[in-house]
This record gives structure tokens, C-alpha cells and sequence, in this order.
């Protein structure tokens, strides 16, 4: 193969590695890259490797950084000192390089870097990414108080981002978590998983985020970006997502970390304070709206109305429903009319059930408790869908007849994309929907997880960091 054109391109470069026999597939660090370059260098005949080293440093530009803007950054002086020890390239100095994308920039090829020589904004991220350890609370082992815990944080990886935690929402998930309910909890666990901070750091390949940005972190911090979910925008639905605290450390902590993608920008003028709760439990109940398509005409049914159900209340009141809850807390009655309900059924009532049989149009469950779910399908209109968010242990008794004789449907849902998780975020603020919050400081973490177990929460408890 001829890898001295001019006109190496990346592809070019990738299927010359693949040649030599390198598996370059999800290579996570760039290291391994320069290590590779300079053993693959170091093979060559001499008066092929000066050539191939400078048609390489091309090629890299682009997954690098994105712009000839890279001769700044740390990697590729590395990349230039590691090539300078193979001797007999005289040229590949710094300057040369600046030479040669001055030459190229003339003739059109790359435009010129709009930041200022040693000004790289990859320089200045680097110098913020001086967090080395993170103060947090953790649970030791499964249904424990928690505790201190600091960690200390590996190196920044170029897709990812540090963000210091402002406020940091309790999900009933933390506490399943915390209480190794799904059976998939490590230990030490820093919960907390509906997260509004800023970006202090980001690497070197993030995108549409930067230092000083407000974002908010979710259920996951990662996904893929590669498989058919992914680049089909169900990022949410990848096999390979992260969760930000089964497999990393979450939010109950000053700083978290996420893939750059998963780190949701704020909207201007969203009030932090109650943010938090919309990246788990707003999204979890907002996605279903979009998946089962409800409109402003239906009416539909919210069962259950804590934290994830009162938020569903909120949303489809302004998304213009006539709008069921269904609840057995007496006492909660009258806010629940306050918040959105056209009427509220007592879920203990069979009565009452029965006279709303047939009438809805899209049902969300948000309890995660057995009930007597065939008297809620019954409660569907012909085409009529019933969404679960809530994770109901126990295999949930639907008669098949129902759905037959109605053409009713049955699913579910986990999360959101980050594109809806956006646009949600954009509807809060345009409606001013927020959950009715508690606040605790983060320091009271066990008194605010205390609270939320006995089911005081009224109704969703945020942290301040
Ligand atoms: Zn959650
Ligand atoms: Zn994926």
C-alpha cells in the first residue's frame, strides 16, 4: 500500500494500522495510539519514515481535535518528541509543522486557528482538570448509612467531563441501590443520579459543552455512541450505557464525571434549585408522552403520585389532558388537584374504578407495588396504552383478553435520549414546571434518605451541595 501521498486521509490511516495487523476498534486512550505510530515508525525504511511520520501528523489532526488548532495541544508534542527520537527527521520540528499548516491554510485546504498561539483551549481545560480526588458519600455495603468517602479520580479521558455538583436530587432508585435491591450494587456506592452542576473540565474531544457550561447528569452517564441505538438517537436504549452509580460514582459528592454527551446543557434561566429531579424522574415519565404519542386531547390517567407521578402530572396538564390520579393518600388530594389533576380516584376504590372504565386514552404507572393492574386495563379506551415506569419485582397479572378485545397496548420505558432530555428541559422552562421540592444540605444525607423511606417526601428531596 502507498502511504505517501500527499493526501493521507484518515480512513487511509486507519486501514494502513489495520494492515499491519493493529485492532484499532474502541481504543480509549490516545497513548496507545503514539505507541503504536512509533513501533509501526521505527519498522519502516528510513527514507519512507519521514514521510509516513508527517503524513500521519495530518491524518491525526482531525480525530485529535478537530482543527489545525491540535499543534498546541500536549498529545501531539508528544507525538512530536516521540517521532524526534527515531533521528532522521531533521524538519518535524514544531515550527516546521506551523510552516506547513500556514502553507496549507494559504491555499485554503484548513482555516487558521482562531485561538492565540499557546492559547489552545484544550491547554486551558487541561489546567482545569486539576481535581485529583472527589469528597463524596457512599454506602460500605448494602442497606448501610453513609458515609464519607473520597476517591481519587484517574485521568480525564478526552471524551469526558468533570462537573462540580450544585445540587444533586434523591431518586427512589438510590435508595434500591443503596439497599442492593437489583442485585447489581458495588461497593463502596456513591448514589445520586439527578444532578445539576458546571463543567470544569472537559477533555479534549467534547463536543457542544465547555468549562463553565451548567449541565445536568441523569440515570446514565455514558453510552456507546457507536451501536444502531446510539446512532439512531435511543441512546438511551444502548447495550453498552453506564449508569451513573451501578458502574461509576455518582452525585452525592462535590464533582462527577460523565461522557460529554450525557452532560445536558441547562437552559438559560432554569432555576438549579429544583432542576435536579427532571434528569431521572422528569424524563422517566416525560419520554412516555413522546413513545406513546398522547395528545392534547386525551385523556389520560397517572397512577401513583410521588416523586416520578407528580411530575407526570405537571407535564401532561400542560401538555393540555384531562388528567386522572389515581392515589389512595387522602391527605394528598387536595395538592394533587392543585398540581394538574382534573379529578383524582381513589385507587382503593373499586367503585370508583369501575366507573371510569373504558375512558382513557394512556395510562402511566408510577407506583412500583402489585396491584390489581386488570382493573386499570379495563380503565383504557379501545386503542387506549398503558405505560410502566415503575419497576413492579413482582411479573405484572394482565389478562390478554383486554388487550385483544380493545386493541389496547402494554409497555414501558427507562429514561430518555439526551435530545429529549433537552427539550424537555426547554418545556420546564417555557411552562415553569419544577417539582415540588424538599431541601436538605448534603451534609443531612442520611436524615434525606430517612425521610424519603418512610414516604414523608413531599415530593422529591434535593441535596445542596
Ligand atoms: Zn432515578
Ligand atoms: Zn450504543
Amino acid at each position: 500500500m502507498n502511504y505517501l501521498d500527499d493526501a493521507v486521509s484518515l480512513d487511509r490511516f486507519v486501514d494502513w494500522i489495520l494492515s499491519a495487523g493493529y485492532d484499532i476498534n474502541r481504543l480509549s486512550n490516545h497513548d496507545e495510539w503514539f505507541e503504536r505510530i512509533e513501533t509501526k515508525l521505527k519498522s519502516l525504511p528510513d527514507e519512507e519514515r519521514q514521510q509516513s511520520a508527517l503524513n500521519i501528523l495530518m491524518a491525526f489532526k482531525e480525530p485529535l481535535y478537530g482543527g489545525p488548532s491540535w499543534v498546541e495541544c500536549t498529545n501531539f508534542k508528544k507525538l512530536v518528541s516521540s517521532l524526534d527520537t527515531l533521528g532522521s527527521l531533521p524538519h518535524l520540528s514544531e515550527s516546521y509543522i506551523h510552516k506547513y499548516l500556514d502553507d496549507l491554510s494559504l491555499v485554503g485546504m484548513i482555516s487558521k486557528p482562531t485561538t492565540m498561539a499557546g492559547q489552545h483551549p484544550i491547554a486551558q481545560d487541561a489546567k482545569a482538570s486539576s481535581i485529583t480526588h472527589v469528597n463524596a458519600y457512599a454506602a460500605m455495603e448494602a442497606g448501610a448509612d453513609l458515609k464519607h468517602y473520597s476517591y481519587k479520580l484517574e485521568e480525564l479521558h478526552p471524551e469526558q467531563v468533570d462537573i462540580k455538583v450544585d445540587y444533586c436530587g434523591i431518586c427512589h432508585s438510590d435508595l434500591s441501590m443503596i439497599n442492593n435491591e437489583w442485585r447489581n450494587a458495588r461497593y463502596p456506592l456513591v448514589p445520586g443520579h439527578e444532578i445539576v452542576g458546571e463543567v470544569v473540565a472537559a477533555g479534549s474531544m467534547v463536543k457542544n459543552i465547555k468549562v463553565g457550561d451548567k449541565v445536568g447528569v441523569g440515570w446514565l452517564s455514558e453510552s456507546c455512541m457507536s451501536c444502531s441505538q446510539c446512532m439512531q438517537g435511543s441512546q438511551h436504549l444502548c447495550r453498552d450505557t453506564k449508569t451513573t452509580i451501578a458502574k461509576s460514582n455518582g452525585g452525592f459528592a462535590d464533582y462527577v464525571r460523565a461522557h460529554w454527551a450525557w452532560a445536558i446543557p441547562l437552559p438559560d434561566g432554569i432555576d438549579m434549585s429544583k432542576a435536579g429531579p427532571l434528569l431521572c424522574g422528569g424524563i422517566t415519565v416525560f419520554n412516555p408522552l413522546i413513545a406513546a404519542a398522547v395528545l392534547p386531547t386525551d385523556r389520560v390517567g397517572v397512577i401513583g403520585i410521588g416523586g416520578l407521578g407528580h411530575l407526570a402530572l405537571k407535564f401532561l396538564k400542560h401538555w393540555g389532558c384531562e388528567v386522572v390520579a389515581f392515589s389512595s393518600t387522602e391527605s394528598k388530594k387536595e395538592q394533587i388537584l392543585k398540581m394538574g389533576a382534573t379529578k383524582v380516584i381513589n385507587s382503593r376504590s373499586k367503585d370508583e374504578l369501575r366507573a371510569i372504565r373504558g375512558k382513557l386514552d394512556f395510562i402511566i404507572n408510577t407506583t412500583n407495588v402489585s396491584l390489581d393492574w386488570a382493573s386499570y386495563i379495563k380503565a383504557l379506551a379501545p386503542k387506549g396504552k398503558f405505560f410502566t415506569v415503575g419497576m413492579v419485582l413482582e411479573p405484572m397479572n394482565i389478562p390478554s383478553g383486554l388487550l385483544i378485545a380493545g386493541e389496547r397496548v402494554v409497555g414501558g420505558s427507562p429514561v430518555g435520549s439526551p435530545e429529549l432530555i433537552s427539550r424537555m428541559l426547554d418545556f420546564c422552562v417555557r411552562h415553569d414546571i419544577y417539582p415540588e421540592v424538599e431541601e436538605f444540605p448534603m451534609e443531612e444525607v442520611n436524615e434525606a434518605l430517612a425521610h424519603l423511606n418512610v414516604g414523608k417526601a413531599r415530593y422529591r428531596i434535593v441535596l445542596k451541595a
